[in-house]
């Protein structure tokens, strides 16, 4: 045995590099990464997927060199489909991607330090509470609020839903008379997180929204008041401070308000729209959010954060340890002190990836000045926009609250749809931009999201002019359809 074991240990070890091999698997990784971050302002927002985009490299028992993996994945991963680094990737919400936040990662990953639990590193956990709380003043909660940083914000708005869900009382047997207020604009993860959370069988009110895309306060009431003189038990409301289609944010002081009177709990989800309180002109908009019981924000989006990092932010923190915690018995050491909540009483996971770091490290090393000014350039580049388009003949729907707006083509009514369509994929095969769209009410609207630290003005009049020359292209081309 003792044999076999000295032989597995041979091939074991190569699990641990030398400080040589590491040497030459850093600087291969590290070229790879200057190269796409010095080209950056060439790469395209969007690139159409290579006719075989199947990776082609096989798991063998025998490793592969560096050069031949990173290879591959420039060719398979990196050139194709949306680019979210790219400053022209303005459709959807664009991404991040902030350096340090990448060299947090890589340090969370060496040191692998594990942040479930207070007892197992009290350091990573009050660095990963410290942000929470950080971002829980931003939304003016109190001290005592804390809560959760998730991988998304599909994650953190499900973390507040089950939670209100139990502090609401809402057992299975009472679900069917309980009632959730939503709007047609709310992310599609709300309802997902509601059918999850076993309330896909609840009442859902979808209340109407306004002509700036907001809940419409009467007749949330005038729905409150109906539901409870019919015995329903009305116990959730979810607004949305920045809406996805249009970044639009609800009467957050209002709901807050019918909130309290009927006893609901009221969860934001400012997922896209949240970091815009670091702007302080803009705080205002948002008022109300501090009345709010949960709210979901995202450092992947607003913070420019590379993917993986969502927030929730809960005022209850007994309410959200209350749906999350559990004693298991092998865990007995683990739970000893209070000092610190553990974020694994607080959310579905255990062992997780030690977020904290990616979020912390840029924070800290720019100061908040470069996120209050980026975030602020890109509402104004919104807006700038909002202007400029409507002399290019669009019309646009209202005025972005934050940093995403609609416009579409005019034209004829009965070619409208058709029309931007096309445009949209003109736009998209030129690649250096990337737009999306969207239906609301039944019309094609195509969506502009400034978001990522990356554009600026450069960016949107580069997708002004090409938004112009297919404009042009397209009428020409329908000129001569007719004439033909
Ligand atoms: C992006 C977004 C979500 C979902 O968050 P993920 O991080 O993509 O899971 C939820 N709500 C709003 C308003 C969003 O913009």
């Amino acid at each position: 045995m003792a044999d076999k074991i000295e032989h597995l240990e041979l091939l074991a070890r190569q699990l641990e590099p030398s400080p040589e091999q590491r040497n030459r698997w850093n600087a291969a990784a590290r070229a790879y990464a200057d190269a796409f971050l010095n080209q950056i302002e060439t790469l395209n927002a969007f690139d159409q997927p290579p006719e075989d985009g199947s990776l082609s490299l096989p798991f063998g028992e025998e490793g592969k060199p560096m050069e031949r993996l990173l290879a591959e994945i420039g060719a398979k991963v990196d050139r194709a489909g949306i680019n979210p680094a790219s400053g022209g990737h303005l459709g959807y919400v664009p991404g991040g991607g902030v350096f340090p936040a990448a060299l947090g990662d890589y340090l969370a990953a060496v040191t692998n330090r594990y942040s479930g639990i207070f007892f197992a590193n009290p350091g990573a956990v009050r660095m990963e509470n410290d942000l929470i709380r950080w971002m829980c003043r931003l939304a003016g909660y109190p001290k005592g609020a804390l809560g959760n940083l998730a991988s998304g914000g599909s994650i953190a708005n499900l973390i507040a839903i089950t939670t209100a869900r139990d502090f609401k009382g809402i057992k299975a047997t009472r679900v069917e008379k309980a009632v959730v207020y939503l709007t047609h604009q709310v992310h599609h993860c709300v309802q997902k997180a509601l059918r999850i959370a076993g309330l896909g069988e609840a009442v859902i009110r979808y209340i109407p929204i306004d002509e700036r895309f907001r809940m419409d306060i009467p007749t949330l009431k005038e729905q409150l008041e109906k539901d409870t003189a019919a015995g329903l038990e009305p116990f959730l409301v979810a607004g949305s401070a920045g809406t996805t289609d249009t970044g639009a944010i609800d009467p957050l002081n209002e709901i807050a308000s019918l909130a309290e009177q009927y006893g609901l709990w009221f969860h934001v989800d400012a997922a896209y729209g949240g970091f815009f309180l670091l702007v302080e002109d803009l705080k205002d908009k948002f008022r109300g959010i501090e009345r709010s019981d949960s709210v979901a924000i995202d450092p992947h989006k607003g913070l420019f954060l590379p993917y993986g990092l969502g927030a929730v932010l809960i005022k209850n923190v007994k309410a959200l340890y209350s749906t999350h915690y559990y004693k298991a018995n092998y865990m007995q050491d683990a739970h000893q002190d209070w000092e610190e909540a553990s974020p694994a009483d607080l959310s579905p996971e255990l062992t997780k990836h030690f977020r904290g770091l990616r979020m912390w490290l840029p924070l800290q090393l720019f100061g908040l000045q470069p996120f209050r000014a980026a975030l602020e350039e890109k509402t104004l580049l919104c807006r700038y926009f909002y202007q400029k388009v409507q002399e290019e003949g669009f019309e646009v729907g209202p005025e972005p609250d934050l940093s995403i707006m609609i416009f579409r083509y005019k034209t004829r009514p009965e070619i409208s749809t058709e029309f931007n369509e096309a445009l949209v994929e003109y736009v998209r095969k030129d690649g250096r931009i990337f737009l999306s769209s969207t239906t609301i009410d039944g019309e094609y609207w195509i969506r502009l999201a400034v978001l990522s630290f990356r554009t600026h003005k450069k960016q949107i009049d580069l997708c002004l002019g090409l938004l112009r020359e297919g404009v042009r292209k397209l009428k020409t081309a329908h000129a001569q359809l007719k004439n033909r």
